[in-house]
């Protein structure tokens, strides 16, 4: 009974705090500038000094550009853990029931993967996700039973591949709407986990399936949205009540735009396919955020997707990742902008002199 109590005050909370907030947080991430990028002379072209207040200003010439604002700012002095710390909270609200999505948007080699996925020996935010979720479903046992499933499935050229099945590239995969409203795609894996490592099991279980049929790993992750599902099913044992939600934890393909000189064949087809899901991904966020009566979730299958996480009373949490490299300044801009689009708040011009 004081779960339910709870769970009800919480709920009134959010709903106050999300009227006042809105759904949709922006939180950028800034990698440290790399040994090559340094011995080739590069500079920085970042400044931190507003980061507390989620200020970001980016230099040109050694004098002020724009000024950024957005809801945290990371320096690169900003570990694992501190992103994490940020992002819990929305952990806790799938479990209260809300659906959530977290993703990294970024031109290649900013730390997408880095933020979602992490080294083994530091792990970002996917794993720590899982083990919050895993460790709040035990404290919670005695009130609340959990089913925790996970899916992965991979976005490229706009088809979809399930990357637990196993003959990923084999299967037909469409996304359909069940009675009930929700979006589900029939037949994919759902691999029901009960600990960490059987969550790590199928991570790896997806990685490796990504790789099989590219010749280049690295340069075909850069090109796929990568897709991680979490539908936790809880069920009050006190009361009976069922709920179902959904935490999709996505690494975006680079939003870097294809150089003129390669504008041909398949790596056109794939360019314009990845243009084409990011403007949708853009699109929907910044339709939600202007409260617009249409929202355009079926322009591209990433959108489609994501349908049941994006608006209503779900939480949506962006990550752009940026480089600090004045050569990386014209892709720097650009996502900061789209970003900025994203979370519906343009900044006013140069409101500060450095
Ligand atoms: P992306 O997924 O955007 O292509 P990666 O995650 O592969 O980028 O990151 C590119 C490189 O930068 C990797 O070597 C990664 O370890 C490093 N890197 C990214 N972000 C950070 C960070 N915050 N701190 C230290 N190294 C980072």
């Amino acid at each position: 009974l004081k779960y339910n109590e709870e769970l009800t005050k919480r709920k009134k909370l959010y709903n106050q705090v999300q009227e006042a907030k809105g759904n949709i947080r922006v939180f950028c991430r800034c990698r440290p500038l790399s040994k090559q990028e340094m011995s080739a002379g590069y500079k920085d072209v970042v400044d931190f000094e507003g980061a507390r207040d989620g200020d970001l200003a980016i230099l040109a010439g050694g004098s002020l550009k724009k000024i950024f604002k957005f809801d945290r700012v990371y320096t690169p002095n900003d570990d694992q853990v501190d992103v994490f710390a940020d992002a819990s909270p929305l952990v806790v609200s799938v479990l209260d029931g809300f659906n959530v999505c977290i993703f990294a948007y970024g031109q290649t080699g900013t730390g997408k993967t880095f933020t979602m996925e992490g080294p083994a020996h530091n792990r970002g935010v996917n794993y720590r996700t899982v083990e919050q979720l895993f460790e709040i479903a035990r404290e919670r046992s005695e009130m609340v039973s959990y089913d925790i499933c996970v899916s992965v499935l991979e976005v490229y050229n706009e088809q979809l591949r399930d990357l637990l099945a196993a003959s990923p590239s084999s299967k037909k995969l469409e996304i359909k709407q069940g009675s009930e409203g929700s979006h589900h795609v029939p037949g994919i894996v759902e691999a029901k986990v009960e600990s960490l490592s059987e969550v790590w099991n199928v991570l790896q279980a997806g990685s490796s399936a990504r790789a099989v049929g590219s010749n280049n790993v690295n340069e075909h992750s850069s090109r796929s949205h990568c897709m991680l599902c979490i539908t936790v099913k809880a069920r009050n044992l006190l009361s009976g009540e069922c709920t179902r939600s959904k935490l999709w934890l996505v690494d975006l393909a680079g939003s870097e735009r294809l150089a003129k000189t390669d504008a041909q064949g398949d790596r056109l087809k794939e360019a314009q396919n990845i243009n084409k899901s990011l403007s949708a991904l853009g699109d929907v966020i910044s339709a939600l955020a202007s409260k617009s009566s249409h929202i355009p979730y079926r322009n591209s299958k990433l959108t489609h997707l994501l349908q049941d996480s994006l608006g209503g009373d779900s939480k949506t949490l962006m990550f752009v990742q940026i480089s600090p490299s004045e050569n990386d300044l014209g892709e720097t801009l650009s996502s900061l902008n789209f970003a900025t689009r994203v979370r519906g708040v343009e900044l006013g011009p140069v409101r500060k002199q450095v």
